[in-house]
């Protein structure tokens, strides 16, 4: 008999519009044992190169077969900090389970749908973080009065400083805003990654003796050569990429108009829908457009729907994209979520001029209709606006989801650190070492927008390149 995948429980979408409470549920045990059971445990396994950090992901769904949780906890532990995290964020359908072979099976006995190694990823982290199972500590003491400066407090900057911190050097985090996780805790909404997740990890760091430090902006209240004066010997930026993009279009600085970044800032940091509770309001219309097809625009939508029908108001929430559906760069499971949500989607629509009402505020947004084009650079087909198909949309709030770039702050003031074209880090891609001497960076900050995964890996490596050039010196 096939056995076929084991789906995660989910709150119902009538339910999970009410509030922010997480949707997708955790496996329980019998259903990691179902699903760990279907891993054909490949000779040669392709998952493990397609996951960004080679999580040994056979053999941690081994372990779940045997019923060794703690095992597979430190299997990934090995590669990945925060299991419990990537379990939940984690684009696994362009990752891991894409380069699955059940993907392609025509076997009898195996559906052909990828195992699902982040709801099993997710299963052994929460044990891990249930259980409260620490990484061995692997302290050097010869390591012991090297002290290092981690700017920037995302996923980067927190894998840097776990890693550093295990081998007993001395860690401080410096962060711009008034808590850390970086988008973690200001992008990604409580429904997909909750509070308590961030706040354990952060909370290990701490019990390994990395200290925090927030409101400080490297670069304004502190300068880079400063932090070498303080007495730090190693310095890794972790700053990610947290300017927005515009459209470029007329009328984008009326009011109702929102970068996503700030939506999501009010909502996720500010606590803006218990205003007056919380000092920081956010308006909330009834006619709601989020212009974008990535992770960004589904969270911007997905909470904007939420504030409407805790406000009262009818939700009534459309995606703009100009491309179609099949060119989302979203995750898969955010787009079905936002649909059973009620949100609608326009698809082939590009926007031209935001259009103002008597007081200022945006009231339509003007479009033409879109046809695909050549494949771009990056693979996707190209949309073209189709001219003479102007139609208009009613819109009393526009929340603009394009994609973030790097914020030059740091680099404008810093004398010897390079850039690339797009004002990213240029950094030695083994070491991850910039152009000065000392300072390493990984995460957005060098590759541009990326996954979650992918600022570890980089950080990760950086901590290897900080420990071995200590070590020699
Ligand atoms: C809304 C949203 C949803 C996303 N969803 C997903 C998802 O589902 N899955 C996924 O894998 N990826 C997702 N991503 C992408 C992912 O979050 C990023 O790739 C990742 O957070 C990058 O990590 P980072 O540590 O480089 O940067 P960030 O997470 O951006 O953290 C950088 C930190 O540095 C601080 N900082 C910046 N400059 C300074 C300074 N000068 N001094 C002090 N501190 C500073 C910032 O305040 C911030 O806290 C999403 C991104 C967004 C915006």
């Amino acid at each position: 008999m096939k056995r076929e995948p084991v789906k995660s429980g989910e709150l119902a979408a009538d339910k999970r519009v009410e509030g922010f409470d997480e949707v997708v549920a955790a496996y329980s045990e019998e259903q990691a044992l179902s699903e760990s059971g279907r891993c054909l445990q490949c000779k040669n396994p392709a998952c493990i190169s397609g996951c960004p950090v080679n999580i040994d992901i056979k053999e941690f769904i081994f372990q779940v077969t045997r019923k060794d949780y703690a095992g597979a906890y430190f299997t990934i532990r090995k590669t990945n900090n925060f299991p419990s995290i990537c379990g939940r964020v984690c684009p696994a359908e362009y990752q891991c389970r894409k380069a699955c072979v059940l993907n392609k099976s025509k076997l009898a006995y195996a559906s052909s749908e990828a195992i699902n190694i982040h709801f099993l990823e997710r299963f052994v982290g929460d044990y891990g973080m249930q259980h409260d199972l620490k990484v061995l500590e692997e302290k050097d003491i010869g390591l012991s009065k090297i002290k290092a400066a981690v700017v920037g407090s995302g996923p980067a900057g927190l894998c840097c400083a776990g890693e550093l911190a295990r081998k007993g050097i001395k860690v401080v985090i410096f962060e711009n805003l008034q808590s850390c996780g970086g988008v973690l805790r200001y992008g990604i909404p409580d429904f997909r990654l909750p509070d308590e997740v961030l706040d354990y990890e952060i909370n290990c760091l701490k019990d390994l003796g990395v200290e925090f430090k927030t409101n400080v902006v490297v670069g304004k209240t502190i300068l880079l050569n400063e932090l070498f004066q303080q007495g730090f010997d190693k310095v890794f930026l972790g700053l990610g990429a947290g300017v927005p993009s515009f459209l470029g279009i007329k009328g984008e600085n009326l009011c109702n108009v929102y970068s996503a970044n700030e939506f999501l800032t009010r909502v996720n940091l500010m606590s803006a829908y218990k205003f007056p509770e919380y000092h920081t309001p956010v308006n909330i219309g009834e006619h709601i457009l989020v212009i974008g097809g990535g992770n960004t625009a589904m969270d911007a939508a997905r909470s904007a729907l939420r504030l409407q029908k805790m406000n009262g108001i009818k939700p009534e929430v459309s995606i703009i994209y100009r491309r179609t559906e099949t060119e989302m760069p979203a995750r898969r499971l955010e787009i079905e979520h936002a649909k059973e949500e009620g949100i609608k989607f326009k698809f082939l629509t590009q926007p031209q001029e935001f259009q103002a009402d008597d007081k200022g505020f945006v009231a339509f947004l003007s479009c033409l209709e879109c046809k695909l084009g050549e494949a771009d650079s990056s693979g996707r087909r190209k949309p073209v606006a189709l001219p003479g198909s102007d139609f208009e949309i009613e819109c009393d709030l526009a929340i603009i989801a394009v994609g973030l770039r790097a914020n030059q702050l740091l680099s404008a003031v810093t004398p010897g650190l390079k850039t690339d074209e797009h004002k990213d880090l240029l950094v030695d891609k083994e070491t991850m070492q910039t152009s000065l001497n000392g300072v390493y960076a990984g995460g957005d900050i060098v590759g541009g927008e990326g996954t979650v995964i992918e600022a570890m890996g980089m950080a990760k490596r950086a901590a290897k390149a900080i420990i071995r050039s200590v070590k020699i010196n």
